[in-house]
């Protein structure tokens, strides 16, 4: 057996705690990578793992992501993430979330969960019974903070592609600008919706090709298959649905000066952020650009220790920021000939002490 230090996936990372609970048949890890700028925070994933090495990895993997994600969003959070390892049948018990709820309750704050890939918010609901630790809660009054962070992400991309359009090509809005956005989903559909309000013109594409034609029919946007978005003529290609995209063959074939969306890990591998950088388009960072979900869930949360309820504007306040820090990043990319993945990575590593 090897220890899990020795992974290659592990990067000092603070804590990583095992949950078994007999009773429930509950089986978790709840990691957190570091807690430099406070509790680690980071939804908790239910999913069926073939092999459960796959679920250390993810948690391990997702929470140093969360480390940086949280850093670049001006959070006074740290990375943590929680795996529950499921059945192949995916039984979720009440007992086995009341179960997870005690254990995030006991490690007293360090970690805060939220939802991920197969937790819903009813189910942050019944974790809030057993736990204060936790956010994404459904909202509690107009103008509250809380509930879907979906539109929150979508406002923070929105911002992004306008700082991109600036950045890039010289453009103070929108219109007339050209983006294709793969997936209409709760993200790229919102995303959509915003820029057709600016005059973009837009070309959508989804696997679910009638969601892509009924939004394009709403917006009289173009709608195309899912094949050939990629390979759109454009001036911007905000990816919004599946990571690892991005790879030697696809951006050989892009034909855009922009990319900025909100899937996570657009980049196949680490590497292809020069190979976008070597092709002169402008690259956003996905963990930079898709803040806005999490920022939302943060300030719930730390609204909620003051023992007040947060408010969407404060929320909206502090996703405004993010077109910022893609500036400087941008900056910092072509003053120092970096990727911008790379000089996003660099900064998160000094935010959380680790430069
Ligand atoms: P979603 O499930 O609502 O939407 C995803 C859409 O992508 C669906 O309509 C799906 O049919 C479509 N899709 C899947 N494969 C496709 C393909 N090959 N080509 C075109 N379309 C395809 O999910 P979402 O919440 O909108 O999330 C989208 C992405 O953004 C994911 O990568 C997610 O991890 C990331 N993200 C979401 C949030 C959030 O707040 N929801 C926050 C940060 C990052």
């Amino acid at each position: 057996m090897t220890a899990f230090w020795t992974e290659p996936d592990f990067d000092d990372h603070e804590m990583v705690h095992v949950v078994r609970d007999r009773a429930s048949g509950l089986t978790a890890i709840i990691a957190v990578h570091s807690s430099h700028l406070g509790p680690g925070a980071g939804g908790t994933r239910f999913w069926h793992y073939a092999d459960p090495a796959g679920a250390l990895r993810d948690a391990l993997r997702l929470s140093r992501g969360m480390s940086y994600k949280n850093a670049m969003a001006g959070l006074p959070m740290g990375g943590g993430k929680a795996v529950i390892l499921a059945d192949e049948a995916r039984t979720k018990t009440p007992e086995m979330l009341a179960a997870f709820g005690d254990a995030v309750e006991a490690l007293g704050g360090r970690y805060v969960t939220a939802e991920d890939v197969g937790m819903s918010e009813a189910d942050m609901v019944a974790l809030s019974e057993r736990t204060a630790h936790v956010s994404g809660l459904p909202v509690t009054g107009e103008n509250a903070a809380g509930g879907d962070p979906g539109p929150f992400t979508s406002y923070g991309i929105y911002l992004g592609i306008l700082a991109a359009i600036r950045h890039k090509l010289g453009k103070d809005s929108a219109k007339g600008v050209h983006v294709a956005v793969q997936g209409v989903g709760s993200v790229g559909g919102g995303v959509a919706r915003l820029l057709a309000k600016d005059g973009a013109k837009l070309t959508l594409a989804d696997i679910n090709e009638g969601a892509a034609h009924s939004l394009a029919n709403e917006l009289g946007a173009n709608a195309v298959s899912a094949d050939a978005i990629m390979t759109t003529p454009c001036d911007v290609l905000s990816p919004n649905a599946l990571g690892a995209i991005l790879d030697e063959e696809s951006i050989a074939a892009l034909d855009t000066a922009i990319i900025a969306g909100g899937a996570n890990n657009q980049l196949a591998r680490s590497f292809h952020g020069e190979t976008v950088f070597k092709r002169d388009i402008l690259y956003a960072p996905d963990y930079v650009i898709n803040a806005g979900g999490i920022i939302s869930v943060a300030w719930e949360y730390l609204a909620r220790r003051e023992g007040r309820v947060g408010s969407v504007a404060e929320v909206r306040s502090r996703i405004e920021q993010i077109p910022g820090r893609l500036e400087q990043i941008w900056q910092e990319s072509a003053a120092t000939n970096t990727s911008p993945d790379v000089v996003a990575d660099r900064m998160a590593q000094e935010l959380i002490g680790r430069g």
